[in-house]
């Protein structure tokens, strides 16, 4: 397969944060990986910024180890480190204060595509906005680019979006969510709006119910301070999930242009109704013999946040009435995995009443470890013995079916940078849309507040509470495994 990669238009990337822990594992990586497939122009410049007392040599030898570290070279592209390197320059920059600002604005060029990247910590966003205003480095052609947490709650986000459009238009900030640059999230679209097979069924009348699972064998590691402020809800589901279940319930855009796109995902937040208390379970990891529990990694042993969470959504609209959206994400759990399942309805009518057990189409697409989608459909079981049915899966997997070079998938950060680059913000979150996601999980997050609930303590390794398992088995449904 020959692949069509055409060089972006040349621009500066300012990455504040520069040094921090994204920018070396996943935003410098990413963007050698676009170096070694030709997609960077020559005239490409990447700005590191942060407080620390580097210079351009140091700087580059910093994200050489980062890049072998974390985008784990081919001998091939080895040897391309030291030209993706002279790309690089760095400045020391305090975005509070006045230290390196000035020095920042002599490295910019007029004549090319202008971004600039808070990979900070939020609350250093609306200063920054502030300080790349006053130091008159923001024209029309500028775009920002900001990292999750978009806010903790409906007010943070909404002040976040007030003190971004002081100084910025909405078409000018990317709010990244990385899930959106996944391969298979927009293989997710292509299926559906790129096929006559699936959209006629993909409707409450056809479809029994979706699962949309998002499984870590992790803790909460080093970040147990933030996480113990944040949670699932907000870490997880706010954000990741309830964009994977906007495009599975949009409705088809007139076009695939950002603002067609984001208004109809916007359209199925606003049709969430609220969650009732018992369709919502939410979980901690307990310790073991070899494993810290979630208690002793956020340092707080009276801590009411959950590492699980578990939920029933349903949508109030034509296309979705009647089938529920089950949701879960949880840390320590079996297997890492994350997976949405559009589950079918039986066949109205059996004509084959001794084939065992019941038998249903399940379309798959699964976003990690591995991306693809799988098909189940029931098929006679081969061999003589009668009309038994069995289920086998139609594997679509980008690797078998598109040929080895397509496996080398490139990683959400890589595609979404290339994009903002591109002007193109179809994959990114639209401020109504993050506060749209805040004005539904609010209710559920005070609810759980209000009433003092404590989340149910689960074994790591496991599926999660058994409450979780519960919601299902009362609806007569189970999860699919975890695996
Ligand atoms: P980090 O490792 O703590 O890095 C923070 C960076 O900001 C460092 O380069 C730091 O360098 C710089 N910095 C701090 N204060 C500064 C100031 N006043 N002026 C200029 N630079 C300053 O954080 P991170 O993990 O990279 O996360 C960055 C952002 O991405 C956060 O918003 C985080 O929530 C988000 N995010 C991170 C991940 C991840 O996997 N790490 C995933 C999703 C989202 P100096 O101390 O030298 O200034």
């Amino acid at each position: 397969m020959v692949s069509r990669i055409i060089p972006v238009e040349p621009f500066d990337l300012v990455i504040f944060g520069g040094t921090g822990d994204l920018a070396r594992r996943k935003i410098l990586p990413g963007l050698f990986r676009r170096f070694c497939a030709g997609q960077m122009p020559d005239r490409a410049q990447i700005i590191g910024a942060a407080r620390g007392e580097l210079d351009d040599a140091r700087y580059r030898t910093l994200i050489a180890e980062a890049i072998i570290e974390f985008a784990k070279p081919s001998a091939e592209d080895h040897a391309q480190i030291e030209g993706f390197l002279k790309h690089l320059a760095f400045v020391s920059i305090d975005a509070k204060g006045t230290r390196g600002w000035e020095a920042l604005e002599s490295l910019l060029r007029d004549d090319v595509v202008r971004a600039f990247y808070f990979s900070v910590a939020p609350a250093l966003f609306g200063g920054l906005a502030e300080q790349l205003h006053s130091y008159g480095l923001v024209d029309n052609n500028s775009r920002v680019v900001v990292e999750k947490p978009f806010g903790r709650d409906l007010a943070s986000a909404k002040a976040l979006n007030a003190a971004l459009a002081v100084h910025f238009n909405e078409d000018q900030v990317y709010r990244i969510d990385h899930y959106l640059g996944k391969e298979t999230v927009q293989n997710l679209m292509a299926v559906r709006f790129g096929n006559m097979l699936f959209e006629p069924l993909w409707n409450s009348q056809y479809v029994d119910h979706i699962q949309i699972t998002v499984a870590e064998t992790v803790g909460v590691g080093g970040r147990g301070g933030y996480y113990d402020t944040s949670g699932a809800m907000r870490d997880m589901v706010q954000n990741h999930l309830m964009q994977l279940l906007c495009l599975i319930a949009m409705e088809p855009p007139a076009k695939f242009d950002p603002d067609a796109v984001r208004d109809e995902k916007l359209k199925v937040i606003r049709a969430l109704d609220p969650v009732a208390p018992q369709d919502l379970v939410r979980g901690q990891y307990r310790a073991n013999e070899t494993q810290s529990g979630f208690l002793e990694d956020v340092g707080n042993p009276t801590s009411k946040t959950e590492s699980f969470i578990a939920l029933k959504a349903h949508i109030s609209n034509w296309r979705w009435a009647g089938t529920p959206f089950y949701l879960r994400s949880g840390k320590c759990l079996r297997a890492r995995s994350s997976e949405i399942a559009i589950v079918f309805k039986d066949t109205p009518h059996s004509i084959f009443p001794d084939a065992g057990g019941t038998h249903r189409n399940v379309l798959s697409i699964q976003l990690q470890p591995n991306e693809g989608m799988t098909l189940d459909v029931t098929i006679k079981e081969p061999g003589p013995g009668g009309m038994r049915l069995v289920d086998v899966p139609l594997d679509m997997s980008f690797a078998e079916a598109l040929g080895a070079e397509s496996a080398d998938v490139p990683d959400a950060y890589e595609r979404l940078i290339m994009d903002v680059i591109r002007g193109n913000q179809t994959l990114f979150m639209r401020g109504d849309e993050v506060e749209a996601a805040w004005a539904w999980t609010d209710p559920l997050i005070s609810g759980w507040e209000t009433r003092g609930d404590r989340p149910a303590p689960y074994d790591i390794g496991s599926s999660g509470p058994d409450d979780a398992m519960m919601l299902l088995h009362r609806d007569s449904r189970r999860w699919r495994e975890v695996r």
